[in-house]
């Protein structure tokens, strides 16, 4: 495996390049349109009693003015409820009700599913990205690492490049079995690692397990709740948290994706971010990012490109802070006025 020189963050911002509902619009996305045309009435009768319940939402209504709360509140509300064993009024398993690890999983399955409709065709950006790279011979001393739970840029470096193996950080079941996937060549292998886990991993809580589920199927899977693990036969469940919530960093396989990518970025000459908003509240990649600054030298070049059509004058500048604000060596920083496909289209220079 070559050296990475650049390691590339992909936000959110880069799926919505694609067609993504951003995070904002994603429950609304949903009710508006997958909740007529979808073919699993109990998910959807679940969810559209816990939108009232919790936040007084009905779903029926007219959507277009509703206020949803944002997925990560969702989800870290919920997370939280099971990380201390605790439950809400009518949501605990003993009331023959619906309980708090269910309306997690039906939630999981809404996203999946307004991903799955609004990514099917995706307009290319990171097909074009993962082209460019291969045209100009940097694949290969290219990292990736995304902060979203699609499968665009795994699509794209799988469909567009057989040559090329994709590197996750960790090790799947499917690696011991026969006709399936196989372990990534470590000459011709690119990381791509996912700091929040990803919509084709199942994760056995049992025998401590990944399993890449084949793409065009994941999210047919996620609804079945019970997919049996292929070493152990115990249900999986699907592996994604919420940014904030630190929590998930217990998580065994998210523990190692998270030392491996800074294995990866202590050697990297640029950090390349799209599409990535730098909130505050997203703890786990400031903290890897200040122990890069401050365990090693020489510090990479920081390049920002965040920039999209009607996006106002001052929101760019207040981005722009918050990135400089955190970094200690200020002038390595470079704010770009540039889009997610410009950059994939042309590069930085
Ligand atoms: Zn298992």
């Amino acid at each position: 495996m070559a050296a990475v020189e650049d390691v590339i963050f992909l936000g959110a911002g880069a799926s919505a390049s694609e067609g993504a509902p951003v995070q904002k619009d994603l429950f609304c996305e949903f009710f508006r349109t997958d909740r007529t045309n979808s073919s699993h009435p109990e998910n959807i009768g679940r969810l559209a009693k816990f939108f009232r319940d919790f936040f007084g939402i009905d779903v029926r209504d007219p959507l277009s003015d509703t206020m949803f709360p944002s997925f990560e509140e969702t989800l870290g509300i919920l997370e939280i409820a099971m990380d201390r064993g605790e439950s809400f009024r009518g949501y605990s398993i003993a009331t023959g009700a619906p309980d708090v690890q269910t309306i997690r999983e039906d939630l999981i399955f809404l996203i999946a599913l307004v991903l799955n409709r609004t990514l099917q065709n995706p307009k290319g950006h990171h097909r074009e990205l993962v082209n460019r790279l291969e045209r100009e011979g940097r694949m290969l001393c290219t990292a990736f690492i995304s902060l979203n739970y699609d499968i665009l840029i795994d699509n794209a470096l799988t469909e567009l490049h057989p040559g090329i193996d994709i590197d996750y950080g960790v090790e799947f079941t499917n690696y011991h079995r026969e006709c399936n996937w196989q372990i990534p060549r470590r000459e011709c292998s690119v990381f791509l690692l996912k700091l929040h886990g990803s919509l084709n991993w199942l994760y056995c809580p049992t025998c401590i397990s990944l399993t890449l589920t084949p793409r065009e199927r994941e999210v047919a899977r996620l609804v079945e709740h019970t997919i049996p693990c292929a070493q152990c036969g115990m249900p999986m469940a699907p592996i994604i948290t919420p940014p904030t919530f630190l929590k998930g960093m217990k998580n065994y396989f998210l523990n190692q994706i998270m030392h491996t990518s800074y294995e990866v970025l202590k050697n990297a000459k640029r950090i390349i971010f799209c599409g990535y908003s730098f909130p505050d509240a997203d703890l786990l990649v400031r903290y890897l990012l200040k122990r890069l600054e401050l365990n090693y030298d020489p510090r990479p070049d920081i390049l920002v490109l965040n920039s999209y059509e009607g996006k106002r004058q001052a929101s760019k500048v207040l981005e722009e802070q918050r990135y400089k604000r955190f970094f200690r060596n200020k002038d390595q920083v470079r704010y770009l006025d540039m889009t997610f496909s410009d950059f994939c289209r042309n590069g930085v220079g």
